[in-house]
C-alpha cells in the first residue's frame, strides 16, 4: 500500500566517534514532494542523508521509516533496493568509466533485467541529451555541470521512489545551477519524490514544497519553501540578505 508519508525520521541521533552530530532530528517527506534541508557548512546535512542511506549507524531510539516500514538498521544496498538512492556530495562519478558505464553502475542491483535497464537508459538520455551526446566519453572528460547531471542520472538508474541529492549546486556556475534545478523539477514532475540538501538555500527553497533548517545537528525551523524564502531570519542567516 502506497503511503502518503514516504519517509519519516523520528528522533534520529548520529555520533562520529564520541562527537554527537545529529541530536534527535524529525523529518517527513510525503510522496510527490520536493523537500529540502538547508543549513550552514557542518550543520549535519550530509550526515542526515548518509544516515538514511544506511552508510552510517544511528544510535539511541532513532527511527527511520520508508513507506511505513522500518529501515533504521538496513545496510546501504538494501536501502537502495527499497527505493532510495543518493546522488552524493562532490558527485563521485567513476572518472575512468564512460558515461554509459557510469549509468550501468547505477543499475547494478538489477543488472539481470537487461531489457529494463536498456529502456531506462533511453529514458535518462531523453532527459539528459548532453549525456547521450557524450555517452562514450569517460566521466573525467565531462564539465562540472555534466558530471552533476551524470551523478543524478546514475542515481535515477536505480529506479528510486525517493531521490536524495547532496549539494547538487557545489562548484557550478549560476547558470549551470539553474539548469540542474530545472532537471530536478522535471524528475519530480515525472513522479520521483526528492529530498535535497543544499548550502545554496535560495535556489533550494525556490524549488522545494517544504524545507527544514538544520543548525548544529538540530532542526530549528520547518515551513513551506515559499514561507522560508520570505522569512526575515532565514533571509539574514542563509540568503545573505539583511
Ligand atoms: P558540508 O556542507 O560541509 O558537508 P554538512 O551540513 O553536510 O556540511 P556534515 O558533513 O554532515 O555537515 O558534518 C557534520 C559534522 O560532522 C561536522 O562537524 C563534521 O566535521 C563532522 N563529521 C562529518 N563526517 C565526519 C567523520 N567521518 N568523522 C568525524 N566527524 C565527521
Amino acid at each position: 500500500r502506497m503511503s502518503n508519508n514516504m519517509l519519516k525520521l523520528e528522533n534520529v541521533f548520529v555520533n562520529y566517534a564520541n562527537i554527537q552530530v545529529l541530536h534527535g532530528i524529525n523529518i517527513e517527506v510525503k510522496a510527490g514532494e520536493i523537500v529540502t534541508i538547508i543549513g550552514a557548512n557542518g550543520a549535519g546535512k550530509s550526515t542526515t542523508l548518509k544516515a538514511i542511506s544506511g552508510l552510517i549507524p544511528k544510535t539511541l531510539n532513532s527511527s527511520i521509516k520508508f513507506l511505513d516500514e522500518d529501515i533504521t538498521s538496513l545496510q546501504a544496498e538494501k536501502v537502495v533496493e527499497r527505493g532510495i538512492s543518493l546522488s552524493p556530495e562532490g558527485r563521485r562519478i567513476f572518472p575512468d568509466l564512460t558515461v554509459t558505464e557510469n549509468l550501468e553502475m547505477g543499475a547494478y542491483l538489477r543488472a539481470k533485467d537487461k531489457e529494463g535497464v536498456k529502456n531506462d537508459m533511453k529514458e535518462v538520455f531523453t532527459m539528459f541529451p548532453r549525456l547521450e551526446e557524450r555517452k562514450k566519453q569517460s566521466g573525467k572528460t565531462l564539465s562540472g555541470g555534466e558530471q552533476q547531471m551524470l551523478a543524478i542520472a546514475r542515481a535515477l538508474m536505480a529506479k528510486p521512489k525517493l531521490l536524495m541529492l547532496d549539494e547538487p549546486s557545489t562548484g557550478l556556475a549560476p547558470l549551470i545551477v539553474k539548469d540542474i534545478f530545472e532537471i530536478i523539477k522535471q524528475v519530480n514532475k515525472k513522479g520521483t519524490t526528492v529530498l535535497l540538501v543544499e548550502q545554496n538555500a535560495k535556489i533550494a527553497l525556490s524549488v522545494a514544497d517544504r524545507g527544514y533548517v538544520l543548525k548544529n545537528g538540530n532542526i530549528v525551523m520547518e515551513d513551506t519553501g515559499k514561507n522560508l524564502l520570505k522569512n526575515e531570519l532565514i533571509r539574514a542567516a542563509y540568503l545573505g540578505e539583511s
